[in-house]
């Protein structure tokens, strides 16, 4: 266990635990030792669901120790259960963090013509086919920024990682 995130935060709605979930609409359906995964009761969709560490940690940022070694296996293994149990084609991730400062992974089984929302760039957006049959997302609401700023941060970005030896 880290000792930079408490196992449990007061006022946190997700450390409550299952305890939590009617508020939410949700109702719990699975967990081991340092995961849990809770399913919404109401929505658009079927099989939307969350996966969240039973230990508080406040955003995926802040993932380390036990959870960050298993992260990627459990996220499978219940993805996988999802897209079985729904009948969905895919499985869409989305992870916030603004709203509950607790990590929790939306996971949101997809089928054609749901209501879910596949945009990263808000408003009136285009897609251009690329040759090799990829899009690229053109907003009609905002502008590009300066291919100088992005390649700045692609810079940083690229440095830090080389840095820590995460690359
Ligand atoms: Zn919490």
């Amino acid at each position: 266990m880290s000792d930079q995130t408490a196992l449990q935060e007061p006022g946190c709605a997700i450390c409550l635990g299952p305890a939590g979930d009617p508020e939410l609409d949700r109702v719990h359906v699975w967990e081991d030792r340092l995961w849990r995964v809770s399913m919404s009761t109401s929505g658009y969709t079927t099989g939307f669901a969350y996966l969240e560490p039973k230990r508080h940690i406040p955003h995926v940022t802040d993932l380390d120790g036990e959870e960050a070694q298993t992260f990627g296996t459990v996220l499978a293994r219940v993805t996988a259960a999802l897209k079985q149990a729904s009948g969905a084609e895919i499985v869409w991730l989305y992870v916030f963090g603004g709203g509950i400062p607790h990590l929790h992974v939306h996971l949101a089984p997809h089928r054609e013509g749901d209501p879910l929302n596949s945009q990263i760039v808000r408003g009136d957006v285009v897609d251009e086919k690329l040759p090799s049959g990829a899009s690229r997302i053109i907003s009609r609401d905002f502008p590009e920024l300066p291919a100088a700023e992005i390649q700045d941060v692609i810079d940083q970005t690229r440095s830090a990682l080389t840095r820590t030896g995460v690359l």
